[in-house]
């Protein structure tokens, strides 16, 4: 239950109004509830015609505090005599009959508004744990989202975060309110008789043990079946992914079966959670009824015997009130298993949200360099696995407005070269630096804000031209939009498209060719006007006609910028200032197109494949 309480210290902050009206409502309640059932001592004592009749109005002045109570039912029962004796016997039920209405109404009254209170708080925290996760996930560093990681990072979103709703936040309405009604109730338990109480309070820890014990293998399975989950999700994710190879071989019926595996592994475990859970009720419901029949027993005695200071129609309302926390105290301990099984979500969720995020502003940051359109690699070594370099001592130098090439076969480690530059991920040796500042000490913020990025796969959003092109600029003019997808050669096909600039795109912009989608890319970049550019294969998913488009654009991007180009295609880089060549994770050749060709190593090599393969 500590940790139960440590969540409400993170969340409930921001809601310290609502609860404490929350909390006012549930006394007023459970107050409410006690005075409600005490009209119904009157009735009885008339329906029973246990005492003779004879009150006298006692006056409350000077009366000492412990006959008070004493004073008030006296007085009480004297106002009933009186009203039987005036209006006879049937109004007078009637009467308390209407009484026992009004505070009931009262009763319910309150036990809404605190109800109403509590919600807001419940959907807040919520809706608060969601974007904490989304904010998350957006600051961590690429590296953390392998694609087993996406899946299970979806299914922390959705699963977990809904089963924190559905156990968590819907059970702290009873853990505000029912503890309130039970003490209230204990109070004036104790007040109308300790001898019988002290025995219930004996009884009920007993009975309270035995429900706790279920409680805690529900958050193992749980947390269990929360990480089976996650494997389904992921499982779906790359099916989606892969649908096309799936089909292209044949292969239905095995990612069937693999898929089929996993969700019976969950059925399985949902089956034991659901099954433990289910035993919740009736347990408890059959060890209420054992206690109530003890305490039955135990009460009647006293009542018999003329010891307790307790008679017949107290003992009944003592009784009703009793009755009245069993189900408080009951829902109290299913709300402590659902408590148990969000917790285990809980427990996930704060996994992502207490990940270390390796890529962090330095304690002292520098401001920009007035003049940094230089780039320079010393003797960078990086690998995913440190043990295992993909980049080895690389050294390259990119003047202000020159373009630098890398080549090499696929895999050589070109991508990840280039993924140094924007921190994407940290080199694990050597240094780069920007305008002869070490990118560390940079902020994240300043350095990406100087660089453009071209990919292979345009990353598009489901959003209309405009949005996509503005996405990385705060202050765009619409003639500053329409200039830059001039220069992308992107105008024409806007123009064309239903509502110009303000077209969807579709999800990816899948609406779009692939030269469409990539000329749309590079208006980004060119409106953002960067210093640095970091092209990646930027035409090689393309055909030679869209490709001619989008290198015309790309030239007019690049030019007069700091330029890391990678290409696929040798042809297009023939004018680059320097060409790296790039073997296994290092660089082994580098000069012009002409100067490598003269060396006659691996470049001469690469053209030449190019050359048979075209
Ligand atoms: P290129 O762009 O030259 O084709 P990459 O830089 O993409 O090559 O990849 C270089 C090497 O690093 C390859 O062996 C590849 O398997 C590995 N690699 C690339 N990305 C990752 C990643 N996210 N995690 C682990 N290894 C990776
Ligand atoms: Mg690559």
């Amino acid at each position: 239950m500590g940790e139960f309480f440590k969540v409400l210290k993170r969340f409930v902050p921001p809601y310290k109004k609502c609860l404490a009206l929350n909390i006012i409502f549930n006394f007023l309640a459970a107050f409410l509830t006690l005075f409600s059932f005490a009209v119904i001592m009157p009735i009885l004592e008339m329906l029973f015609e246990i005492r003779e009749k004879g009150y006298h109005y006692m006056p409350l002045s000077g009366v000492k505090i412990g006959q008070l109570a004493d004073v008030i039912v006296n007085n009480f029962y004297y106002i009933t005599q009186q009203a039987i004796e005036s209006w006879g016997p049937s109004w007078t039920l009637a009467i308390l009959g209407l009484l026992l209405i009004v505070m009931t109404g009262l009763k319910t009254g309150a036990t809404f508004l605190s109800s109403y209170f509590i919600i807001p708080l419940r959907s807040g925290i919520v809706r608060d744990i969601r974007n904490a996760v989304y904010d998350k996930i957006v600051s961590l560093p690429i590296g953390f989202f392998t694609s087993e990681r996406k899946g299970d990072v979806m299914a922390r979103m959705s699963g977990d975060v809904a089963e924190i709703e559905n156990s968590i936040m819907s059970s702290l309405d009873m853990m505000f309110k029912n503890p309130v009604m039970i003490i209230v109730c204990l109070l004036m338990m104790i007040f109308i008789s300790w001898q019988l109480t002290i025995f219930v309070l004996v009884l009920l820890p007993i009975a309270g043990m035995a429900m706790g014990r279920i409680g805690k293998s529900l958050k193992r399975k749980s947390l269990a079946g929360q990480q089976q989950w996650g494997r389904i999700m992921s499982n779906i994710e790359e099916t989606l992914g892969g649908l096309r190879i799936i089909k292209a071989f044949n292969a239905e019926r095995k990612v069937e079966r693999r898929f089929h595996q996993e969700t019976e592994v969950f059925y399985e475990l949902s089956n034991r959670v659901a099954r433990r859970q289910a035993l919740a009720h009736p347990m408890s419901e059959f060890l209420g009824t054992i206690t109530i029949s003890i305490v039955l027993w135990f009460g009647g005695s006293l009542i018999l015997l003329h010891s307790g200071g307790i008679d017949a129609p107290m003992f009944i309302y003592y009784m009703v009130i009793f009755y009245s926390i069993i189900n408080p105290a009951k829902d109290l301990s299913k709300a402590m298993y659902s408590i148990q099984k969000g917790l285990a979500s809980l427990e996930r969720v704060d996994k992502i949200l207490s990940a270390r995020n390796p890529i962090a502003d330095p304690r002292k940051p520098q401001p920009l360099p007035a003049e940094c359109g230089e780039v320079r690699y010393e003797n960078v070594t990086f690998g995913y696995d440190p043990d295992v370099p993909v980049v080895k001592n690389a050294d390259i130098v990119i003047r202000p407005g020159e373009t630098v090439a890398l080549v090499g076969q696929s895999g050589s480690g070109k991508s990840t070269l280039a993924d140094l530059l924007p921190r994407f991920y940290d080199v694990n040796g050597g240094s780069i630096k920007v305008g002869g500042v070490d990118i560390r000490d940079l902020r994240v913020h300043d350095l990406r804000s100087l660089m453009g990025n071209v990919n292979q796969e345009a990353i598009l959003f489901n959003d209309s031209f405009y949005n996509n092109i503005t996405f990385g600029v705060k202050h765009a003019t619409k003639e500053q939009v329409i200039e830059a997808a001039k220069v992308a050669n992107a105008h024409e096909f806007i123009m064309a498209s239903e509502d110009g600039y303000d077209t969807n795109i579709g999800d990816r912009g899948c609406k779009l060719s692939g030269g469409q989608r990539q000329r749309i890319s590079i208006a980004r970049a060119i409106l953002k006007n960067p210093p640095i550019l970091i092209l990646d294969e930027a035409t090689s998913a393309l055909d030679s006609e869209s490709e001619h488009l989008v290198q015309q654009a790309l030239d007019r991007l690049m030019k007069d910028r700091t330029t890391l180009v990678i290409a696929h295609r040798l042809s297009t880089i023939r004018n680059a200032t320097q060409i790296c060549v790039m073997h296994e994770g290092k660089i082994v050749e580098r000069g012009t197109h002409d100067e490598l060709i003269a060396l006659n190593g691996f470049y001469t090599k690469l053209v030449e494949m190019q050359k048979v393969n075209s």
